[in-house]
């Protein structure tokens, strides 16, 4: 029997032994960090209410957050949902799954309010690492999993994010650097409408495919229902470090003049060169969250974020700068 705490280091590699080492975890109740496409996740079994909590403990998450469910099957799915979920996971499956697009649907008795934080909806997702798939396989049900850091950090991006915050009490499964390294698209349809809750790698343009009207406000590249999705009200992905965005390299030289020992500049990789004498390192979806894991660790005050057209048209990368940056934020 495996127990629930450990005083050795817990990364280990995704051995098949070592996934079965991790489900008898779960299958007793615990929690276990995961590799995904996306970040790194802290799963327990949706069955298990004091796993969920201890997901909520040891995260500092607020309750009335709720959690996204993992699936390995889209049979697995349409048990936690009622025939109109199925109907909509059917439509966005084939075209998305597995993959970053989460699916916010009906819920049905077999998700507990634990995981829901008290609604009537339940987020649910099939991710696309083999580890991870492998995982909820072996454990033969739905997974919960949010983010495997402290809430508010940064998203744990590789192995080691996830025991900089949980310390070497929690497995770790390390399948190595997130592929994607941003949360998932999370969506919810109303009327034959995709609302997109949360932008991810998954854009409106590509939901737009399935022959349904996807809302965009015009003005901006995030779509808020906070009444939807109780997680945008938080601060989210802030390092300690103050963040600030510019847009030209004119901006970005003077702001960091300031106090350029302890300041670090976040531009598009094609524009590394330009700035020597300062402490730059080339700002991209995968690596965004551990540029500013990586500066806070350097004891850096100030993050001077260069966000060109190259950036802004990346939408959920420049979302997560937004927020980190706590420009973004309604009731934050
Ligand atoms: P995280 O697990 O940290 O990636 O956050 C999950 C995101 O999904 C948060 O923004 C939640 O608010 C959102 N979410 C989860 N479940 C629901 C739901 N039932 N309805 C709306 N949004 C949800
Ligand atoms: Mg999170």
């Amino acid at each position: 029997m495996v127990s629930g705490s450990y005083t050795c280091r817990m990364i280990l590699q995704p051995t098949h032994e070592n996934i079965q080492r991790a489900a008898e975890v779960l299958r007793n109740g615990g929690v276990v960090a995961v590799p995904t496409e996306t970040v790194y996740g802290l799963a327990a079994r949706i069955d298990q209410p004091a796993a969920i909590e201890e997901i909520f403990r040891r995260k500092g998450r607020p309750r009335d957050n709720p959690l996204i469910v993992h699936v390995a099957a889209v049979e697995q799915a349409y048990d936690l949902t009622n025939e109109h979920g199925k109907q909509l996971i059917n439509a966005f499956a084939a075209r998305f799954w597995p993959g970053p697009l989460t699916l916010v649907l009906q819920a049905s008795r077999l998700v507990t309010s634990y995981v829901t934080a008290g609604l009537d909806t339940v987020a649910v997702r099939m991710p696309r690492h083999p580890v991870f798939l492998e995982l909820i396989n072996a454990v033969g049900c739905p997974v919960a999993a949010p983010s495997a850091n402290i809430s508010g950090k940064p998203s744990p991006t590789i192995a080691e994010h996830v025991e900089t915050d949980f310390g070497n009490n929690v497995l770790v499964l390390d399948g190595g650097p997130c592929e994607i390294g941003l949360e998932s698209t999370v969506v919810h349809v109303s009327n034959g409408i995709v609302h997109v809750l949360r932008p991810g790698v998954v854009t409106a343009e590509e939901l737009a495919t399935l022959a349904l009207d996807v809302v965009e406000q015009a003005d901006s590249p995030i779509v808020v229902d906070v009444a939807r999705s109780p997680g945008m009200k938080y601060r989210h992905y802030a390092p300690q470090a103050h963040v600030v965005l510019c847009k030209t390299a004119d901006e970005l030289r003077a702001a960091c003049q300031h106090d350029i020992a302890h300041t670090v500049a976040l531009v598009p990789a094609y524009m590394l060169e330009q700035f020597s004498g300062l402490q730059v390192r080339a700002l991209q979806q995968q690596t965004f969250y551990e540029e500013l894991r990586r500066a806070d660790a350097l004891q850096t005050r100030l993050i001077v974020v260069l966000c060109d057209q190259s950036i802004t048209a990346q939408n959920a990368l420049y979302n997560r700068i937004q927020r980190a940056s706590g420009i973004e934020g309604k009731g934050q």
